[in-house]
């Protein structure tokens, strides 16, 4: 790991996707932290077109720091949608300057944004890990839970209403077929009202709801017989 002088405001260190750099005393917006450096590649040169690396910085359509080398520290700042520094290009000069946009306390980690090209090819395939983005996705995934919570009380709700229902419907069909059960069946009855022989179902409320009917039926079903 290469030294750095304990006057530079900032540290490597552990961060959520590997390295980091981390600030050790208070940076206050506006302030220069690191020069991103690195050998300058001409897009003219064809060995130089031809180097590939993650840590490439396109200063514009001719120039690109390759900042590959372990002693441009600042190729350990990682990129954050929203971030506390900025990559302040100079096309004139070639250079590229990391520059505090916030006041960055003791102990955060310096970020900033690598822009859309870098976001696009290497973090949205796997997904950015940056506060921002960590943060967006669990507020993502706390309203999916929160939508799942409310459509199972939902259909529980749903089902206790049904079974509800059910149990009214149950309660008032047994007070209207115990008296029926009360009464005898008398058994031309039940041989004139085939529907309601031997049935044990609910449907049976409908034939003892013709119960009353019973009564008159024995003498109607008799009648019925005595006439054929
Ligand atoms: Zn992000």
């Amino acid at each position: 790991m290469p030294e750095i002088s304990s006057s530079k405001p900032y540290r490597i260190g552990r961060s959520k996707t590997g390295l980091g750099l981390f600030a050790t005393r208070k940076i206050k917006k506006g302030t220069k932290i690191i020069r991103y450096f690195g050998p300058l590649l001409d897009s003219k040169n064809k060995k130089h077109d031809d180097i590939d690396n993650k840590y490439l910085f396109e200063i514009n359509n001719r120039w690109t720091i390759d900042g590959s080398t372990r002693k441009n520290i600042a190729r350990y700042i990682n990129h954050a949608c929203r971030p506390n520094a900025e990559s302040d290009v100079s096309s004139r000069k070639r250079k590229v300057i990391i520059r505090a946009i916030k006041t960055i306390e003791p102990g955060e980690e310096i970020n900033y944004d690598y822009g859309t090209d870098y976001f696009k090819i290497f973090l949205k395939p796997i997904g950015c890990k940056c506060d921002h983005c960590e943060k967006k996705r669990a507020k993502k995934r706390a309203e999916a839970r929160a939508e799942k919570l409310r459509l199972k009380l939902k259909a529980e709700k749903k089902a206790a209403k049904k079974a509800d229902k059910a149990a009214r419907k149950a309660t008032k069909a047994a007070g209207k077929t115990k008296p029926s059960k009360a009464v005898k069946k008398p058994l031309s009855a039940a041989r004139a009202n085939p529907h309601a022989r031997g049935t044990g179902k609910p449907t049976k409320t409908k034939a003892s709801r013709t119960k009353p009917l019973s009564r008159v039926q024995p003498k109607a079903a008799s009648r019925a017989r005595r006439a054929s």
